[in-house]
């Protein structure tokens, strides 16, 4: 047996290790079966490079618990080490970067910006151990196998070993703090979470399993048979040739990832580059629902098939994290703040590359099939009305595809749309109104008078829309846009001067008095208005602009405003017969019958009549009748 001392640098560094990052103390076991996956694929490349010729067997990965002894064990039969090996890696090279990463993150302990941790490796047993041994034989022969101990201090004990198998065993004496790694259901999530996907075969424990066998007698009975439990998918769909893979593998794939997800992605995208970064991966667009935070930071992020993080912000643009799947990149570097991250080179190659290939997918099916595009159009419209205002380079490409749906379901692309409506509603500031509803239903009226003078009318019922047709107004040069029910439709697309008026100004500023009385505590600004005879006598409209303001305070993202109130405008039409002969009657009392009754009929046509004044206009409509 022979002792020796860890060189120290700076400090010892075991303690740190150990109240390292407490939350964190997991990622132990994400770094050992790293490690055992290393050293079996560097045997693999021994053996197909014929350095080594012996013979490769069962190379499965095995964890494995003793809740007596207190141990966990993750044993590969990979290459192995031998005492020199042992010495050099695990002795000077692996102290010594662990040391230095300790170094470099001991002050960022709890500031919580550290993603992935990759590179504290081996050492990071310590976190969760107060005692790590390492049986390990090295794949050359003849090679002796060697035992290696170390119990928290510098201080190490190395000594040959009677270990016949090639390949490592790291035994974990787990700490008193540290029980919770005793629990089978523990490590089984940890192994799920993190090692889902690694390259080589994981088994962890027993798994029983039933099975009728017949005995001497030729009866029936149930045998229990164990089984190692096969944790992780070793070639999962992302690391395939994209030629190999029919769209029911992605679609397996995806449920693979999420298995409590009912919904089928609309489509996918298998991301493969070599140059000038490694990124391979698959992304699925979900439906995208109007509550769309919940779907977010879906996607999970690898390294080399080792799960890091699944959030990806800061690594990809943030409409892009409504997307699912998984990315695997060697190059994101992991173990930095997620502001530098950022800022790094490769990340920001990486993001746009991400986003190109979205909206490369987007176009293609737009220009191949699309009617199918159409089909999918409201399922991924949050997605790209997102984009748009928040990616200027997705904007440029998506302005091609990105489609406008009328309250007839058809659909036009943003230049198509404009020829559209162009010769019809341009009105005589030379703008071109585009006209929308956000509810077909409730704003049915106002839709259906704009259909009367020929106007096509936009659906636009997302709550991102209000956003977004701020966005298009500025895209599109000489538009304006504005919801039906915003204004009078003649004062929406103002086409000639204004008409004459059947009533005076005596007889307007009467009718004004008499319609404030009756809607008194109701807050309507009152207008008078010289209409087309064939419009409504009465029209509750809510101006644009102020609408907007509202809508988009309440989606967030302007600073905070507080509550907007509702601003509604009570239009009279001065040239409809009814409200000349609401003018015209001199017996205060049926007047006044006569305007609320308007009124009503104003509020009705919006579904704002309720209450108190709906069962009012009930009873006074069959008194009428
Ligand atoms: P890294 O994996 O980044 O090299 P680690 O601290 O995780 O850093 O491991 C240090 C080194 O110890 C490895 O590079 C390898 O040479 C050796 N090592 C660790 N685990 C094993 C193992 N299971 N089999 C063979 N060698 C190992
Ligand atoms: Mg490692």
């Amino acid at each position: 047996m022979q002792k020796g001392n860890i060189k120290v640098q700076t400090e010892n560094i075991f303690p740190i290790i150990k109240k390292f990052l407490y939350s964190d103390h997991e990622i132990f076991l994400r770094e050992l079966v790293s490690n055992a996956v290393d050293a079996t694929q560097k045997l693999k490349t021994l053996s197909s490079v014929g350095e080594y010729q012996g013979e490769l067997g069962d190379l499965r990965i095995e964890i494995s618990l003793d809740a007596k002894a207190k141990t966990l064990t993750i044993s590969d039969k990979g290459l192995g080490m031998n005492s020199e090996e042992v010495e050099k890696y695990i002795n000077q090279i692996a102290f010594s970067s662990a040391e230095e990463w300790v170094a470099k993150y001991k002050n960022q302990e709890g500031k919580g910006n550290i993603i992935g941790h990759f590179g504290l490796g081996f050492y990071s047993s310590f976190m969760v151990s107060k005692k790590v041994e390492i049986f390990t034989k090295s794949y050359r022969d003849g090679s002796e196998a060697v035992r290696w101990e170390c119990d928290g201090t510098p201080e190490y004990i190395i000594e040959p070993h009677t270990k016949t198998q090639r390949g490592t065993d790291i035994v974990l004496h787990l700490a008193d703090d540290s029980d919770e790694f005793l629990e089978e259901s523990r490590i089984l999530g940890l192994l799920k979470k993190y090692c889902k996907f690694l390259p080589v075969e994981i088994v962890f424990g027993t798994q029983k399993n039933y099975q009728k066998e017949k005995d001497e007698k030729g009866e029936e009975k149930d045998v229990t048979i164990e089984v190692p439990r096969v944790i992780n998918n070793p070639k999962p769909a992302w690391t395939q040739k994209p030629s190999d893979l029919k769209q029911e593998d992605y679609l397996s794939f995806y449920r693979e990832l999420y298995p409590t997800t009912f919904d089928e992605p609309l489509f996918n995208i298998h991301l493969n580059v070599d140059y000038p970064f490694n990124l391979t991966g698959i992304l699925y667009f979900p439906k995208v629902k109007q509550n769309f935070e919940i779907q977010r930071n879906k996607i999970q992020l690898y390294c080399n098939q080792v799960f890091v993080t699944d959030s990806v912000e800061g690594i990809v643009p943030d409409f892009l994290t409504l997307l699912h799947g998984v990315l695997d990149s060697p190059d994101i570097p992991l173990n930095v703040s997620r502001s530098y991250l950022q800022s790094d080179g490769n990340v920001k190659k990486i993001s746009s590359h991400i986003t190109k290939k979205v909206a490369d997918k987007l176009e293609d099916l737009f220009k191949n099939s699309r009617e199918d595009f159409e089909a999918k159009w409201d399922d991924i419209k949050i997605f790209i009305e997102y984009g748009m205002i928040s990616d200027e380079k997705f904007k440029e490409r998506a302005k091609k595809f990105c489609l406008l749906k009328n309250v007839d379901n058809k659909f036009f692309t943003l230049e198509e749309y404009g020829l559209h409506i162009k010769t019809n509603q341009t009105d005589r500031n030379k703008k071109v109104v585009y006209l929308y509803a956000s509810h077909a239903d409730e704003q049915h009226s106002f839709i259906d008078i704009a259909k009367e003078r020929g106007y096509d009318v936009l659906l636009l019922n997302t709550p991102i829309d209000s956003h977004f047709v701020n966005l298009l107004e500025s895209e599109i040069p000489d538009s304006s846009f504005v919801r039906v029910d915003a204004d009078v439709i003649d004062k929406l697309i103002s086409k000639e001067e204004e008409m004459p008026s059947k009533l005076s100004q005596e007889e307007k500023d009467e009718l004004t008095k008499s319609i404030e009385s009756q809607v008194n505590g109701e807050s309507y600004t009152i207008v008078i208005n010289n209409m087309s005879e064939t419009d409504p006598p009465m029209i509750i409209t809510q101006p644009e602009f102020l609408r907007r303001m509202k809508d988009m305070s309440q989606l967030g993202g302007m600073g905070y405003m507080g509550q907007l109130p509702d601003n509604y405008m009570l239009v009279v039409n001065a040239n409809h017969s009814l409200i000349g002969k609401i003018s015209a009657e001199k017996d205060a009392e049926a007047r006044n019958k006569l305007i609320r009754q308007v009124v009503d009929l104003a509020l009705l046509s919006r579904n704002m009549l309720k209450g108190e004044k709906l069962t009012e206009f009930i009873k006074r409509s069959v008194d009428l009748i």
